[in-house]
């Protein structure tokens, strides 16, 4: 997820992974993705990524 600069609203970047797997990608810029909760195309960066704290769901499938 990234924070929406326009909006301040979390939005889902299409990356599914946790934070480690995230974090050894050799990438630095991601591409654009269109906002849906602005619908801008944002640029972001590693840096920028939120990840969700799973606290107390447990994984529903698998
Ligand atoms: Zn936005």
């Amino acid at each position: 997820m990234i924070k929406c600069p326009r909006t301040g609203k979390l939005v889902y970047t299409g990356f599914a992974m946790d934070a480690q797997t995230f974090e050894m990608l050799p990438i630095e810029d991601q591409d654009p993705i269109q906002c849906p909760a602005c619908h801008q195309m944002h640029r972001w960066k590693k840096r920028d990524a939120i990840f969700e704290r799973e606290s107390s769901a447990p994984p529903s499938d698998r």
